[in-house]
């Protein structure tokens, strides 16, 4: 690095910190980055080995961010596609409810599913109406309320809510009283009517780790965890203290600030587990969820159905709180299974419990200006939890942190 450049550090090499470094490479400048695990990506990682594709949680990207695509070559990821529509397994029957105006294969089975009444139904059409229309601007001023009050104001009946919309929901909230707020709901439900829930062909974290392509290799620090920063020091856990003109946190700070609030921010959790199994799949990329409020299960779905060429693996996400041992809550999950929806899981490949999944927070905005990120003279925040907890947010606040940096750089006004 030229001696007369500045030196920036970002901590975290997530999502977030790995816009930010990019947003800065892109305006000329390098930046340093630590994080205190082995590889990038933090919560978007995948176990990739042995022809399985694990990811760290089930989780998609929509490809209408509008994030995504302005800083993921869109193409080079190979996005494999879930059909627009969920199979709902309910009280020993399969429903199948999707878009038809997407998916002309939904419309019969969509009318008649016995989820909810055909107003339910034309309610769904009427809210992708409404929301196509909504800006996102206009969303995230809106007046929040749960999406729960919401669904209900909305006039969906009691039984489309426990039937579709919680179990669905639940799987992107990752809680199961639809307390999110209504911000959110609109939010991803106009991304998943403008466009398709997907997951790279080499799992989620083809998206950290297309960024981090983009980088200089000497730039990232990896096994680096940060102990605190104060002023222009950062101290690290090795010992190490290093000198930064300009830091962007990219992970929540209260931990390596002083005198900020200790965040202890609140978590939504989730487990997800892995089985082989002799199930050939669905035939399609689609998303089952079982609705059934005395079962762990919350969705479920099979690699093989959306990797070419991959081992015949579901995969069952659990949302709900319990207090089984790995081993009992392995056993209930292959009964569930068998006796909810008929597939007979065989071995247990891998279970992993994602504790911080997402940030639970009480009031939602789309993503920060660049003059909110700045702390103090030299420190700036980014991070999903600064916003929603979604690839988008977590990208633009990276952005945002990046843009104030270079304009505090170029004596410009932070905007
Ligand atoms: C199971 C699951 C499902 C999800 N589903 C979806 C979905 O379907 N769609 C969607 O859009 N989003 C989803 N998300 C959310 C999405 O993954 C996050 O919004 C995004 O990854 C947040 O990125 P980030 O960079 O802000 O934070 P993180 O990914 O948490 O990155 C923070 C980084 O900082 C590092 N770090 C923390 N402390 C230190 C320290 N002291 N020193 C050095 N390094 C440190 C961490 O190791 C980490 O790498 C899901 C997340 C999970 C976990």
């Amino acid at each position: 690095m030229n001696d007369n450049q500045p030196h920036i550090t970002i901590i975290g090499a997530g999502v977030s910190g790995l816009t930010a470094a990019v947003t800065l490479q892109n305006a000329g400048y390098k930046a340093t980055v630590y994080d205190a695990n082995s590889f990038v990506g933090g919560r978007v990682s995948s176990d990739a080995t042995s022809g399985l594709i694990l990811d760290h949680g089930f989780q998609v990207m929509l490809d209408a961010y509008p994030a995504v695509n302005e800083f993921l070559d869109i193409e080079a990821l190979k996005l494999r596609k879930f059909v627009p529509g969920s199979l709902i397994f309910k009280d020993g029957k399969t429903h199948k409810l999707g878009d038809p105006t997407r998916d002309s294969s939904f419309l019969w089975s969509t009318i008649t599913a016995g989820v909810g009444s055909l107003k339910d139904k034309w309610l769904v059409y009427s809210l992708s109406r409404k929301l196509k229309q909504k800006s996102i601007h206009d969303i995230f001023t809106s007046p929040e309320t749960t999406t729960k009050i919401y669904l209900e104001n909305y006039g969906f009946s009691k039984k489309m809510i426990a039937s579709f919309f919680t179990p669905f929901y639940t799987g992107i909230f990752l809680e199961t009283k639809l307390a999110t707020s209504s911000r959110m709901f609109e939010f991803v439900f106009k991304m998943f009517t403008e466009g398709n829930a997907t997951i790279p062909a080499g799992g989620i974290k083809a998206i950290p780790e297309q960024l981090a392509a983009q980088l200089p290799e000497d730039s990232m620090h990896l096994n680096h965890k940060v102990t605190a920063v104060i002023g222009n020091e950062i101290s690290l856990e090795n010992g190490e203290k290093i000198k930064s003109d300009y830091t962007i946190v990219a992970t929540p700070a209260g931990d390596l600030v002083p005198n900020l609030p200790n965040e202890n921010m609140p978590w939504h959790q989730v487990t997800v587990l892995y089985f082989e199994t002799d199930h050939t799949g669905l035939d399609q990329a689609i998303i089952g969820l079982v609705a059934n409020d005395d079962v762990l299960i919350n969705n479920f779905h099979f690699l093989n159905d959306v990797f070419d060429n991959h081992r015949n693996i579901i995969s069952v996400s659990v949302i709900k709180k319990h207090q089984l041992s790995d081993q009992q809550l392995t056993e209930r999950v292959v009964k569930e299974l068998r006796e909810e929806t008929h597939i007979k899981a065989n071995e247990l490949v891998k279970l992993y419990h994602i504790k911080k999944a997402l940030p639970q927070l009480d009031s939602l905005n789309y993503c920060m200006n660049a003059s909110e990120t700045q702390l103090t003279d030299s420190v700036f925040l980014a991070g999903d939890q600064l916003s929603n907890g979604s690839l988008n947010a977590a990208m633009l606040n990276g952005k945002a942190a990046a843009n104030a940096v270079i304009s505090k750089i170029e004596g410009s006004v932070i905007l």
